[in-house]
């Protein structure tokens, strides 16, 4: 039984040197070593031998058995080595070939719009506020000075949730929250930008669109100061000739009140289809804050004053860009987008 453990592990050294890849070396294991192989046959035939011989023949196969694994481990080793090599000189990477370009992305014509009129406010010392979209009734209408028989009310077609809760018709309510956590600090100096809610839809309106609320309030603010903030702000967003024109008019929350024209953007002002022969287009609305709301909010009237004015982004975004239907920014084609 020695000889023939002998002659085996002869042969299996002899075939060892002969294998090409590492599958024909898996393979020689299993013939000699697994569970089935010669090996493991060799000892099951041990039960026929004398106590005497017993522990030779195991002490022989167990040091065979040991040879053979470290000969197949060397065999694998270098066997995996060689495959590297090999597959490293077939498999060549050239690493000046161009990338697969990804396209870009890019902001949308409203977000573009929004972060501008942000960066001309912020160079003016605003800072930037939030609100709420699903606001109160309080903060949208009462605390601005329109109680719940106020006819203008009517004038803003609202979604409500409930009597008391409903989705924000204007940015205006973050100047009573701002207000009331400030307050009596001085000065709040912020715009709110975000989206506002109402029951419009057609051509010229949509039922969510964007609007930015600015609020200045301190000890001395006055008119002069607000047809200021607001040329700075027509001719950083429409080029330095911008002609600003202010015309009186009527919101609960100021006064007094007025609604803003800028020079139009297309004939400069002598008249077009754009601005109906005009020479103007109407850009937002502003007035001085109305003591009432200041009072609501935890300021005293009698002490401090302060200006407020709100603009539609979509209308100043259409105007920049010539775009002559509001529902084009809100359809996501990219024919139309990518022009931006
Ligand atoms: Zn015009």
């Amino acid at each position: 039984m020695l000889d023939k453990l002998q002659e085996m592990q002869s042969r299996a050294i002899a075939e060892l040197q002969s294998v090409k890849n590492l599958e024909e070396l898996e393979a020689l294991r299993i013939r000699y070593l697994g569970k089935k192989g010669e090996l493991t046959a060799i000892l099951r035939g041990m039960g026929s031998l004398s106590p005497e011989q017993r522990p030779l023949v195991g002490q022989m196969a167990n040091r065979v058995r040991e040879e053979l694994e470290d000969k197949l481990a060397v065999q694998s080793r270098l066997l995996k080595k060689q495959e590297q090599e090999q597959r490293l000189v077939q498999e060549k990477i050239d690493v000046t070939l161009p990338g697969t370009a990804l396209p870009s992305g890019r902001l949308h014509p409203l977000s573009q719009v929004t972060r501008q009129i942000e960066d001309i406010f912020l160079g003016l010392g605003f800072a930037i506020a939030e609100g709420p979209e699903v606001e109160l009734d309080y903060y949208n209408f009462e605390a601005l000075n329109l109680p719940k028989d106020h006819p203008a009310r009517d004038m803003q077609d609202t979604f409500f949730f409930g009597p008391e809760v409903l989705l924000r018709t204007h940015t205006s309510p973050v100047q009573v929250r701002t207000m009331e956590s400030m307050a009596p600090r001085l000065p709040v100096k912020i715009i709110a930008p975000g989206k506002v809610y109402r029951r419009d839809d057609d051509a010229t309106h949509s039922p969510m669109f964007h609007q930015v609320e600015g609020l200045l309030v301190d000890t001395r603010v006055t008119f002069a100061e607000l047809r200021g903030v607001l040329q700075v702000f027509a001719e950083e967003m429409f080029g330095p000739h911008t002609k600003t024109r202010f015309r009186p008019s009527f919101f609960p929350f100021t006064e007094p009140s007025a609604e803003v024209d800028i020079s139009c953007v297309m004939c400069g002002g002598s008249g077009c289809r754009v601005c109906s022969h005009t020479g103007w287009l109407e850009i937002l609305g502003c007035g001085m804050v109305h003591p009432r709301v200041l009072e609501m909010s935890g300021y005293d009237a009698a002490k401090v004053t302060g200006f407020a004015f709100g603009m539609g982004v979509e209308r100043i975004a259409m105007l920049k860009y010539g775009i002559d239907d509001l529902r084009l920014l809100f359809e996501n084609d990219l024919r139309f987008l990518r022009q931006f």
